[in-house]
């Protein structure tokens, strides 16, 4: 596609980036099948194609308003069109420039300004987070909250020499503190000692930045990155860990990006880009000769994560896994559509992420499997606010005995 960005941005790492992923879009519109918004609004600005246009369009200096920026915030960056376009057009890089661009030349309404600047403080905060959990949970079932954590469990002591980082994250830690104590201990088993990073001040490295970055609060996103790899960077330096295991695909997927995030930043280019390229999802590291054969014998429907199967386009690795432990895998129709939780999405856009959540549910649960298992704690708990079926990550159930 013929570009001609304005003087605003034409020679800025952005704008440069930006325009090499524009020529790259023939405007085909063959992701617009596999997009769930384009699906649910039938609008075609509320497609991948549509919304490329618009941030051409806003590159190139045209007029922005308001209407731009609902198109914008209405994808769900699952990035389903980026596993679709045949020629290989990074729509996930586009949008974080295109929203910089529209955020900046658009003004919100102070409601919703208030809104996500809560959602950007308050989120990363782990500790913040666990106590207005733990009250809203005493208010329960007049405020929807997921119910009290089930107890995390044993975890191991370090005691292999071979030692992997894992991220705490921020909601994880509270919502389910049995996913990193499980995975804690199948990789003991293995061999792999896990061990959690504290920063200075002693608290478990929490937020991998995701959620203020995709907030379109870009800059404090980065902020928080620096932060955890400020933590983790004495153990990744020293050799201490021969990698960084993520239990949450999302974050998985914003961490493997550190290295092109930051890389603008010469304080933290390098460090990042190593911690990137050691930087793995749980499905990464553990291998099927790890899992002890098939005693499990009961079904699961597995729902793949955005940030697994197109954000690090990683599939049939979890499958592969419960199969060996001895899970009947159901079918799951549309399996490569999103869920509708997509980080602070089931927040800021509650009608879409509900439709996409009833149509996911639906499709999950056809094969009448006893659990759904996920990779990702945002799913996890978006899914099972709407369904008696236990969501599982996928790591419990091959922990379990
Ligand atoms: S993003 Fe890819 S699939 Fe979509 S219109 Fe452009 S070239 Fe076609
Ligand atoms: S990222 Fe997902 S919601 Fe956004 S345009 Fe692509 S397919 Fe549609």
């Amino acid at each position: 596609m013929q570009t001609q960005l304005a003087d605003f941005i034409r020679d800025t790492p952005e704008g440069r980036e930006a325009e090499g992923i524009l020529r790259k879009c023939v405007h085909c519109g063959f992701c617009t099948a596999t997009c769930p918004t384009y699906q649910v609004l039938g609008d075609d600005l509320d497609s991948p194609r549509g919304r490329i246009y618009l941030m051409k369009r806003a590159l190139e200096g045209a007029p922005v308003t308001d209407k731009t920026r609902l198109h914008l915030d209405r994808c769900l960056t699952c990035r389903a069109c980026e596993t679709t376009c045949p020629s290989g057009v990074r729509y996930g890089r586009l949008v974080d420039i295109g929203r910089a661009v529209v955020e900046a030349k658009t003004q919100r309404g102070p409601l919703e300004r208030a809104r996500r600047a809560l959602l950007a403080w308050g989120l990363p905060r782990p500790r913040l987070f666990a106590a207005a959990l733990r009250l809203g949970q005493l208010a329960r079932p007049l405020i929807k909250v997921p119910p009290r954590a089930r107890p995390a469990g044993e975890w191991p002591a370090p005691r292999h020499r071979r030692k992997m980082l894992v991220l705490a994250g921020c909601v994880q830690g509270a919502l389910a503190p049995s996913i990193n104590a499980a995975a804690a201990r199948v990789l003991d088993r293995a061999g792999i000692s896990l061990i959690e990073a504290r920063t200075k001040d002693a608290k478990a490295a929490g937020c991998c930045g995701g959620i203020r970055f995709h907030l379109n609060y870009q800059e404090e996103g980065r902020d928080d990155m620096r932060a955890l790899i400020d933590a983790w960077w004495p153990a990744v330096e020293s050799g201490e860990v021969e990698a960084i295991v993520i239990t949450a695909s999302g974050c998985g997927v914003t961490v493997k990006e550190y290295g092109h995030l930051l890389e603008q930043d010469p304080q933290y280019r390098d460090k990042a880009a190593r911690i990137s390229s050691i930087t793995r999802d749980l499905c990464e590291v553990i291998t099927p000769e790890m899992i002890s054969e098939g005693s499990k014998q009961s079904t699961v429907a597995f729902q793949s994560p955005c940030t697994l199967q197109h954000g690090q386009q990683l599939r049939g690795r979890v499958e592969a896994l419960l199969a060996k432990a001895g899970y009947e895998l159901t079918a799951v129709d549309d399996a490569h559509l999103c869920c509708g939780s997509a980080g602070t999405y089931s927040l800021l856009q509650p009608a879409i992420s509900a439709e996409l959540r009833g149509r996911k549910l639906a499709a999950l649960e056809a094969g009448r499997p006893a659990a759904i298992a996920t990779a990702n704690i945002g799913c996890l708990a978006h899914l099972q606010g709407a369904t008696a079926t236990p969501v599982r990550h996928w790591i419990e159930l091959i922990d379990v005995k």
